[in-house]
């Protein structure tokens, strides 16, 4: 990067926060995918002013930026294009405000997710949006990629709490959208454009975020089935009870094998599923809707149930669905993450479909995930140095994409398309959505400046 540049962002954010050796860059080169790209410089501002100085030169001299939290993202958003600027917000990380009144928080970009998690729960308060990422995820990141998580069935996603937000625009003008009530319809919904725009249409350095009251209490069980279809058709029988679970978690065989593998907790090898399902609310409720969960799962072919009776057993289910990720790639060490979402009704025919597919290009393809909103994760574990395993993935990675679309699904419910899915987005949006979306893009971004080449 020129010289002058590089003295000119010193200059805004001090020496200190600018990392130029090749060894340092390269920490800044990826994310959760197999993308790579080393960025000429990383910079890490400490507040709205030093952004939008820094967008405003960027403007200037036509360099790229691109916007980073923790770099935990699994669509390569933030991964730099081996040139411009990894700019990182880590360093935005005060929490400003939570409002017990307002029911609200006002926070920096930088925060990690379970961080505020702790903070709002110690004042009796809660934020549901849980990616499974969130002891290294950032708000920012989250509200960038519109985040959502095991409790996105009955809480929503990221998006549903997002009341207001400060940006910086990609020419480095500073923009406040939304603000602190429930209720706005002042003008066109900025902020819900902003959310999940994945760093392409402005940096966003501060966000009021919507609270609730922290649920009274919670039952954790884990139903375990001898068939994949059993488990899938329960998901439907439990919301026919009448009853949205906060979570209700999907883990096919072989995932179940890795995670096994992994944690060694006593996991049951012989079983093709298990649901992990939780239910909150005030304790009464609680104790109801678990009975009328279980027998949901009896009436659906469930081997067994077992309901955590303590704390300690809930936290051990849990760990082992946060465990998954790492756990399957001890079978290759490539992980290609996909998150194509489906209508609920339609879990059984695309997991049928998911298999069909793992046999058809003889591929690693455990299934997991969000299966009370139709989330599932089907990852491609394989090995990027094998060429010829590399091609069946990108087949079988189209295939996974058009069995979603066909089934009246999604690419993506909640990683976003970064690079990963850009190819695939007009299979979805046609060329009249797409052509709405660079228009937007070209309005407020004419130079290109924030993360170009992602999305289209
Ligand atoms: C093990 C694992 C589990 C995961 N589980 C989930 C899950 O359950 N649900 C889920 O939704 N996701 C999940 N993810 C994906 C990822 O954690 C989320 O997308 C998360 O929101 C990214 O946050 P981050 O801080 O790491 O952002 P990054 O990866 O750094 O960036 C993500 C995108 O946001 C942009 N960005 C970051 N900060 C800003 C900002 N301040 N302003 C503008 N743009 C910005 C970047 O340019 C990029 O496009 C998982 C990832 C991993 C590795």
């Amino acid at each position: 990067m020129d010289k002058e540049i590089i003295k000119k962002i010193k200059g805004i954010v001090g020496r200190q926060r600018v990392l130029e050796s090749f060894e340092e860059r390269l920490c800044y080169s990826y994310d959760g995918t197999v993308q790579r790209g080393i960025p000429a410089l990383v910079v890490f501002p400490e507040n709205t002013q030093e952004v939008a100085e820094i967008v405003k030169l960027a403007n200037e001299k036509e360099f790229p930026i691109f916007p980073r939290g923790a770099g935990t993202g699994l669509s390569g958003g933030s991964v730099p294009q081996d040139r411009g600027i990894a700019l990182v917000l880590t360093r935005m990380n005060k929490i400003k405000e939570i409002s017990k009144e307002d029911l609200l928080a006002v926070v920096e970009p930088g925060v990690i997710t379970e961080v505020f998690h702790q903070a709002v729960e110690k004042e009796g308060l809660f934020y549901p949006p849980d990616p499974a990422s969130l002891k290294t995820s950032t708000l920012g990141g989250n509200v960038a990629e519109n985040a959502g998580g095991p409790r996105a069935f009955k809480y929503g996603v990221t998006k549903d709490y997002v009341l207001g937000l400060e940006v910086v625009t990609p020419q480095g003008d500073i923009m406040r959208t939304g603000g602190r009530t429930v209720k706005n319809v002042t003008g066109y919904d900025l902020t819900r454009l902003i959310v999940g725009s994945e760093g392409t249409l402005g940096i966003i350095t501060e966000i009021t975020l919507r609270l609730l009251p922290k649920p009274q209490a919670k039952q954790t069980a884990l139903a375990i089935y001898d068939k994949m279809e059993n488990a899938a058709q329960t998901v439907t029988a439990i919301i026919c009870e009448g009853i949205i679970p906060a979570t209700l978690e999907l883990m096919d065989q072989t995932t179940i094998h890795c995670v096994e593998n992994y944690l060694n907790m006593g996991l049951p090898l012989d079983a093709e599923a298990v649901l992990l399902i939780e239910v909150d609310g005030s304790p009464g409720q609680v104790v109801e809707e678990m009975k009328l969960v279980k027998v949901a799962c009896e009436k659906n072919g469930c081997r067994q149930v077992q309901v955590a009776a303590e704390a300690t057993e809930r936290d051990r289910l849990w760990k082992a669905r946060r465990a998954v990720s790492s756990a399957i790639v001890q079978l290759k060490p490539t992980k290609i993450s996909e998150d194509a979402t489906v209508p609920r009704s339609k879990i059984p025919e695309m997991v049928r479909r998911l298999k069909a597919i793992s046999t058809k290009y003889n591929l690693y393809l455990p299934v997991f995930g969000h299966a009370g909103d139709g989330n599932l994760h089907p990852n491609i574990i394989a090995d990027k140095r094998d060429h010829e395993e590399m091609e069946r993935v990108e087949k079988a990675v189209a295939e996974l994409f058009q069995a979603a679309l066909d089934l009246g699904g999604t690419l993506s419910g909640e990683h976003g398309i970064g690079l990963m899915k850009k190819t695939y987005l007009v299979w979805e949006t046609g060329d009249v959505g797409i052509n709405y979306m660079k228009a937007i893009k070209n309005a407020v971004d004419p130079k290109g400046i924030l993360n170009p080449g992602k999305m289209f």
